[in-house]
């Protein structure tokens, strides 16, 4: 992994963006430019789609943005809305330099993404070309240097009007890469870098990149060329929950943390994936289990995040065993295969109980995820059997399901200050 950006990055932008804004219910929330709200209109769309709630209220900010939805789920409009807003709202450094420039994995999608922009975009004076190879090599060309708003196209015709002038990316304040695990699929890993070096400084454009799935693969490519994005996942409330299966614990929160260390020293699997609802309870459950000889690695949002990535990469390569995550924290990275799930508590949201749990059944194996309760969060329990359409099993824990904790844990604890000198023990 390079270790550079294509320019040192300045302090603030190696900080993942901590605000946390709630999805919108209607494009109305949006405010948007009245000629948006006109192209939307005509093309029939009532109410966003999930990943469009999830993501236009960061990317209308202009952050930074990673996007993973289910193809079909209306990621094309998300930053096409946000590309015409951003456009419409600022004036042109030039007349004639492209301001928007998406990249896409085939002709196809290229021809598909600028009629989708022409029809929503109908109502405003924006203009829009796709590029692809095989065809029209001068005549595409002559489109781009005639002056357009929205370049939208395929690796290779890029790089070549890049290299011959005819596209100049000083003007662009906005760059989207669609469907990216595809066109990683497809070998552009290396295009794809060079367009990015070849973009205005990454601190001073926005970046969005949109996939079906983020694998570490694609984070690895793109990351260093953008600001620490803001990652959202619309994961289908549908998901495998039927491939999975699920047991809960029910016991006193004064037993809980045993539960788990007895649920952990049964579980013979390669990977164990631990959740907690908070960057405390991570942290907590991480000392205690290292205090009884089991290394674990957390995961919290605060962890900068080429470390959150290097710990999944290692996760994945099975040198890591046990990962505890919030959900904050694990949102939009691509954990798969993960076999075991526990969720240490019940998660507020019902719908981060099957993103947990969902990691859990990919590639159509069987799954095994345990949830722990105890009186601080059986509350949350309704939501989830109500969201999932069945019942969980359950288990009051006994002692026999209890991990015995290594002795002495609670001297270890002992403050170190003065230790020697107030217990006496030193001569
Ligand atoms: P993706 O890129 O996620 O695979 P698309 O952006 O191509 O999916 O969208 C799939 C279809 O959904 C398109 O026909 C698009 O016009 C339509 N669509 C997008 N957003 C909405 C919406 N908010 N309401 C209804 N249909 C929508
Ligand atoms: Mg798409």
């Amino acid at each position: 992994m390079p270790k550079t950006r294509n320019a040192p990055p300045p302090k603030d932008y190696d900080k993942p963006p901590d605000e946390n804004i709630p999805p919108i219910k209607n494009f109305k929330e949006l405010k948007l430019d009245e000629r948006i709200v006109a192209g939307i209109k005509d093309q029939g769309f009532v109410e966003p789609t999930k990943i469009q709630s999830m993501s236009l209220p960061y990317t209308l900010k202009g952050l930074d943005l990673v996007g993973q939805a289910q193809t079909g789920t209306g990621k094309t409009a998300a930053f096409l809305i946000t590309i015409f807003e951003k456009l419409l709202k600022t004036k042109a450094e030039s007349k004639t330099l492209p301001r928007a420039l998406i990249v896409v994995p085939t002709r196809e999608l290229a021809v598909q993404i600028e009629k989708e922009a022409r029809a929503l975009g109908a109502h405003t004076d924006l203009t829009v070309t796709a590029v692809f190879g095989g065809v029209d090599y001068k005549k595409q060309a002559d489109r781009v240097r005639g002056g357009v708003d929205i370049v939208c196209g395929t690796p290779g015709r890029i790089i070549d009007y890049m290299k011959q002038g005819a596209l100049k990316t000083k003007g662009i304040e906005i760059l989207v890469i669609d469907e990216a695990d595809r066109l990683f699929d497809m070998g552009f890993i290396k295009d794809l870098r060079f367009i990015m070096k070849g973009m205005p400084k990454y601190s001073t454009r926005q970046t969005l990149l949109f996939s079906a799935t983020i694998n570490f693969k694609v984070i690895e490519a793109t990351y260093q060329y953008m600001k620490i994005p803001v990652e959202v996942s619309a994961t289908p409330e549908s998901i495998t929950v039927d491939e999975v299966s699920q047991t809960l614990y029910h016991v006193e929160k004064r037993k809980k943390f045993r539960l788990l260390l007895g649920l952990v020293q049964r579980a013979e699997v390669d990977r164990l994936l631990i959740f907690s609802n908070t960057k405390n309870g991570v942290l907590m459950i991480n000392e205690r289990l290292a205090e009884n000889g089991i290394k674990a690695f957390a995961l919290t949002g605060d962890i900068p995040q080429r470390k959150r990535l290097r710990i999944i990469e290692r996760f994945m390569d099975g040198e890591i065993k046990i990962v505890i995550a919030t959900d904050v924290a694990s949102r939009g990275l691509h954990i798969e295969e993960i076999g075991y799930v526990i969720n240490y508590d019940l998660p507020q949201n019902p719908e981060d109980y099957i993103h947990r749990i969902g990691r859990t059944a990919r590639a159509g194996k069987k799954g095994i995820a345990i949830s722990v309760t105890s009186e601080d969060d059986v509350y949350f329990l309704e939501p989830i059997e109500e969201l999932i359409g069945m019942k969980l099993p359950f288990i009051v824990a006994d002692d026999g399901d209890l991990g015995r904790e290594v002795e002495g844990r609670r001297k270890q604890k002992r403050p170190q200050k003065g230790r020697g000198r107030r217990d006496g023990r030193r001569k």
